[in-house]
């Protein structure tokens, strides 16, 4: 590693390449070069986990002295071959005959705690995003504006608040979890000693990135604990600047007696919050207010007024003589935004004010486009892509009293794992606030060449010397070129400081229901095969680990250990109390014993094809899985047929069909704790539950979902899996399988988002635990996951132009490599409530409130969270009505930017999750949640309001061209069946499906040229795919289809409807401005906001 503050020559100190995640389906999402973790060598960390891993298993591992013991080598494993069927059963051997057996698992294993969630009784389960109790607002609306003290804010100073924080729900019952007095709780690696309780999150020491070592600049000490800046111990040689830099970052604490204090949770490495020294600097380096465009006062100029000029603006306020050259730079960070406010544009149709009553076709013909901040271009180019972070109110209100005027939920939607291409930094200095650990981003201000000041606290931080060189450029003297400044979504290469424990390698389990009913379903063969097709394109290298538990009423390990002719199977059926047998054999090296895991792929589904076993051990299974993987952590792929019916974790059937359609009494809520507490367990050893539900019948997704959801994983659903009978969903599992095994993941991961100071964040929504105030913790996370977060003012902005959001993500590459995501978002403050108003995202609102409403159907009831999505409108609309509009003007009056939000709510009421009076199945509305809660924006917003196009007469008329491939673009069309006609052809794409509606006097052209058939009377009544045809019309329209599907990473089944399919309900439901016979219809809609409104 090279020394801070010496350039390396040539540019090899920092590198920069584009990477392209999407790369992963090859298997090496990485394309920056031989991999070279310094960790692996320097710490003695190999292919094979170190020693000390296996001590960790907190399995009840057998003796193999134990000669009492039925379990021995000859009678444990059962060569395959052999294999009749279930019934070789192995036993634990008693306890008693090994008396050092149950010191091994009856008292605390070193390094790995116990959590307060594994006593059931003791601790209140903590809420991972969903906070049911105190946060509960009134019945039938939202108060987006909740209480500063039961906020989770990611500054301010911490330690003040203290552990008194009982009122707090979502703060204490998360915080329980990391800190509730038990040392051992604090964190998952605590090496030796007592660490003093927590308080809150340990603040950050005082970090100064490239200063010579000496006092904290902020004038004494850290306010909670003392850390030396004296080398630590093991710093020796070439290491001793790194090992400072180490205790800098407070990883590792020498205090004076010499016992080591080692406080190294994520939350620490990760940054922590603010400190607790109140930032009194301030105030007198305000930007003068000058940032964007300033909207015209009232009345409102909606008759597209001419923007006014913005010459006269006051020079900027923070022109420093010194450091010319950085000077002379294109204009980067606040103190430049003054610099020419000329040439900005908002356009006019922005300013209008729309009659929907009126103008009811509000709906662009092509793909609606998120806001554009109103910030100076300079800034503007600079800003984070809104596919990965965008916020609700693209004009941030400057008090919350403003924000609670506009009735708007303020908040930000995330997709921070997204693959794109990004900038990747290889620095042995990650420069960061010293105060609130925010990473430099392209919106700080350069003071002078030396000293930049945080965006996010004020903060004034100096330019560490290396920062100085640019690697682009190989000059020196260029931080404004540097990428870090000149990107707002980055990602850096992680020193050591920013690892706890080694990386971890790419672990993968994989867990198969093969009772009976699972047999049945023959999935075992789907994805056996997918395994094996995709075995080498599994993410990781030489220290990647693969293992396989199958189960029923018993469960079953298969050793791979090398150098077995075969693959073993060991059955346990002690369930009341799983232990893992020859833990050692059963995650082994993919390498080296991949012909073994071959061997089993391809016997596997033959294995069980006689089973009578009808009952199904889920949660034992599930208790044995995350046991095998506590050492490592990874990823538990769990394969489940039915409703769990053995040991813990055993559910009820709750569905009762005569109640489908009401919006009561129905069980949204899970039957037992039991998936919820597992999770966390799992988030608290790296390990993500991936579930894959493919039942016909009910499965209390309620319940079962909660092993996912908290353990950051992923819920897939296939209702009716038939290999024979619903052969699309064979299809849909073999193409998902394909973008599961093989796309992009990171590891251990955790994600912490800051904001400016006065803002804060108090609601997250997602797959993930809340660890600690506001660290996520994430042991997988993957490209299609999206996450959102609630937000408040809670202090005045009234001195900000600018705020600025950063979201943090720490993850383990499957190539070993410890890697920083960052991605900031900058947005503009506004006094007005018409600036707040124009500047709404309506997709992102809607979003947010998606996701507020599957909580508010959890915590109160689905008609609860109905209403209180029907007020979200009727609230908002009425504020601007009040506020805003000056007069009375009839109809139905709403700022261009929400033109769409009564659409689409009135989408979300009619969306799967939220829809009344149909047949929806109890698991596929709570599979509909777990979507909304779990999928970006993007998706979100095609499952929730369809786009429909019409597809007969497809031309190449402003159609696109990618890689030599044409794509027509039809126009969006509204979702009415008066928008189709009989003699054409539709396709909805509703997301997760797509449907095309053929009417029954299409045209010949369309029948013969692409679907193939001589008439109507001939289309297939089961069609799902269409052929290709040698004609222009087919190319077209295949075109077309593939390219909506190569958008998105799950596969959306195509079905082609006539008047008498099934489906075509289904394609009715999704006409969401039509009435249904339990749904107004869109204009219906209308007239009730307007009579609510205008009340
Ligand atoms: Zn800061």
């Amino acid at each position: 590693m090279s020394q801070p503050g010496i350039p390396a020559p040539g540019g090899a100190l920092t590198g920069l390449q584009a990477q392209n995640g999407a790369t992963s389906a090859s298997g090496s999402p990485y394309t920056n070069g031989p991999i070279h973790n310094e960790l692996m060598s320097s710490q003695g960390y190999n292919s094979q986990l170190p020693g000390s891993y296996s001590h960790l298993i907190p399995a009840k591992t057998l003796n193999p002295i134990s000669g009492q013991s039925k379990y021995s080598g000859s009678q444990t494993v059962s060569p395959l071959s052999n294999y009749q069927g279930p019934g070789q059963t192995l036993h634990r051997p008693p306890v008693a005959s090994n008396p050092v057996t149950p010191s091994l698992h009856s008292g605390p294993v070193p390094r790995m705690p116990q959590h307060a969630s594994q006593n059931p009784a003791a601790t209140p389960v903590p809420s991972g995003s969903f906070h049911p109790g105190a946060i509960v607002s009134p019945p039938s609306n939202w108060q987006y504006n909740y209480p500063s003290t039961g906020s989770q804010t990611n500054h301010g100073p911490l330690v003040s608040s203290g552990p008194a924080m009982s009122g707090n729900t979502n703060l204490t019952t998360s915080h329980q979890y990391v800190s509730s007095g038990d040392p051992s709780l604090q964190n998952n690696f605590i090496k030796s000693g007592s660490a003093p309780p927590l308080v809150n999150s340990p603040l950050p020491t005082t970090f100064q990135p490239g200063a010579p070592l000496g006092p904290p600049p902020m004038g004494g000490p850290p306010p909670v604990r003392a850390v030396t800046t004296q080398k630590s111990s093991q710093g020796a040689g070439p290491q001793s600047l790194f090992s400072s830099a180490v205790s800098r970052e407070g990883i590792t604490s020498s205090t004076n007696n010499g016992s080591m204090v080692v406080h190294n949770s994520y939350d620490e490495i990760e940054g922590g919050g603010f400190l607790a020294t109140p930032q009194l600097t301030n105030k007198n380096t305000t930007v003068s207010r000058s940032v964007g465009y300033s909207y015209p006062a009232l009345p409102p100029g909606y008759q597209n007024t001419v923007l006014p000029g913005t010459a006269g603006m006051p020079p900027s306020s923070l022109s420093y003589p010194s450091g010319p050259q950085a000077f002379t730079q294109p204009p980067l960070g606040a103190n430049h935004l003054t610099a020419s406010m000329s040439g900005l544009s908002l356009h006019p149709e922005g300013l209008r004010v729309i009659n929907l009553l009126q103008e009811r076709n509000m709906l662009p013909s092509t793909p609606l486009q998120p806001p554009v901040p109103n910030l100076h271009e300079d800034i503007q180019k600079l800003n984070c892509n809104p596919e990965l972070f965008r916020c609700t109110l693209t004009n941030i209100p400057q008090t919350q009293a403003l924000l609670n005027k506009a009735k708007l939920p303020l908040g930000l939607l995330l997709h921070p794992f997204k693959d794109p291409v990004l900038p990747v930094v290889t620095s042995s200095t990650i420069v960061r606030c010293r105060s609130c650990r925010t990473y430099i981003n392209p919106f700080v201000s350069f003071l002078d060449q030396r000293r930049w000041k945080c965006n996010l606290c004020y903060q004034i931080n100096d330019v560490p010397e290396e920062f100085m060189y640019n690697p682009l450029t190989r000059v020196y003297g260029e931080s404004l070129k540097r990428p870090e400044v000149q990107n707002a979504t980055i990602e850096f290469m992680a020193p050591s400081e920013y690892m706890l424990r080694p990386p971890q390698p790419p672990v993968y389990l994989f867990v198969f229901d093969v009772s009976h009913n699972a047999v049945e379903t023959g999935y075992l063969n789907s994805v056996c095969q997918s395994l094996l097709n995709n075995l080498d394109l599994l993410p990781g290298n030489t220290r990647t680990k693969i293992g396989f538990i199958t189960f029923d009423s018993t469960i079953h390990f298969y050793s791979l250990q090398e150098g077995l002719s075969q693959p073993q199977m060991l059955i346990v059926s002690d369930i009341e109390d799983v232990f893992i047998p020859m833990p050692e054999n059963l995650l082994v090296n993919l390498n080296e014993s991949k012909e073994l895991v071959q061997d089993l792929l391809k016997t596997l589904p033959q294995m069980f094809t006689k089973t009578l076993e009808t009952q199904s051990a889920l949660g034992p299974a599930l208790q044995a899985a995350f046991k095998l993987m506590s050492p490592t952590g990874g990823r538990m792929s769990v394969f489940q047929t039915q409703l769990p019916t053995l040991g813990v974790g055993a559910l009820k059937p709750r569905e009762e069909p005569n109640h489908r359609s009401s919006a009561k009494d129905i069980h949204l809520t899970p039957s037992t704790d039991f998936y919820k507490k597992l999770a966390l367990d799992c988030s608290g050893q790296q390990v993500a539950v991936d579930l894959f539900l493919l039942s016909g019948q009910y499965s209390d997704l309620a319940s079962l979902g909660c092993i996912s959801r908290y353990s950051a994983g992923s819920v897939y659903y296939y209702p009716s899996y038939h290999h024979q009978h619903n052969p699309v969903q064979v299809q849909k599992l073999q193409k998902e399988l394909q973008r599961y095994l093989t796309r992009k993941i990171g590891f251990e991961a955790v994600m912490r988002i800051r904001c400016t100071k006065g803002l804060s964040i108090h609601t997250f929504h997602g797959n993930f635990f809340v660890r600690s105030t506001d660290l996520l913790s994430l042991p997988n996370v993957n490209p299609d996951a999206g996450y959102a977060v609630q937000m408040s003012v809670e202090e005045s902005l009234t001195d900000t132009q600018l705020v600025s959001f950063q979201s943090a993500l720490l993850y383990t590459s499957s190539k070993g490599e410890r890697r920083i995501r960052v991605h900031t978002l900058c947005l503009p403050v506004v006094s007005t409530l018409n600036e707040v108003f124009l500047g709404a995202d309506v997709q992102a609102i809607s979003g947010l409130l998606a996701n507020m409403a599957v909580d508010r159907s959890v915590t109160a009831s689905l008609s609860d969270a109905r209403d209180a999505l029907v007020n979200a409108v009727i609230d908002s609309l009425s504020a601007y009505r009040s506020s805003v509009l000056s007069g009375h003007q009839p109809g139905l009056m709403v700022p261009f930017s929400l033109r769409l939000f009564p659409l689409f709510v009135l989408a979300l009421l009619k969306q799967k999750s939220f829809q009344t009076g149909t047949n929806a199945r109890l698991d596929e509305r709570i599979f509909a949640m777990c979507q909304v809660k779990n999928q970006p924006l993007v998706h979100l917003m095609l499952t929730t309001h369809p786009n429909l196009y019409r597809v007969d007469n497809l031309s190449d008329e402003g159609a696109l061209n990618i890689n030599d491939r044409t794509i027509p673009q039809p126009p969006i069309l509204q979702l009415s069946v008066e928008k189709l006609s009989r003699d054409g052809a539709f396709l909805m794409d509703a997301g997760s499906v797509l449907m095309l509606w053929v009417g029954k006097n299409c045209g010949q052209n369309f029948l013969s040229q692409v679907l193939g058939v001589q008439s109507y009377a001939s289309i297939p009544h089961t069609m799902t795919d269409l052929p290709e045809l040698d004609t222009p019309e087919s190319a077209r329209t295949i075109a077309f289809i593939s390219w909506l599907r190569e958008q998105r990473p799950f596969f959306p089944i195509l079905y082609v409807i006539r008047d008498e399919s099934p489906v075509k309900a289904n394609f009715l439901q999704n006409m969401v401005e039509d009435r249904t016979e339990s749904a107004l219809s869109y204009y219906e809609f209308l007239l009730h906001i307007q009579q609510q409104v205008n009340k």
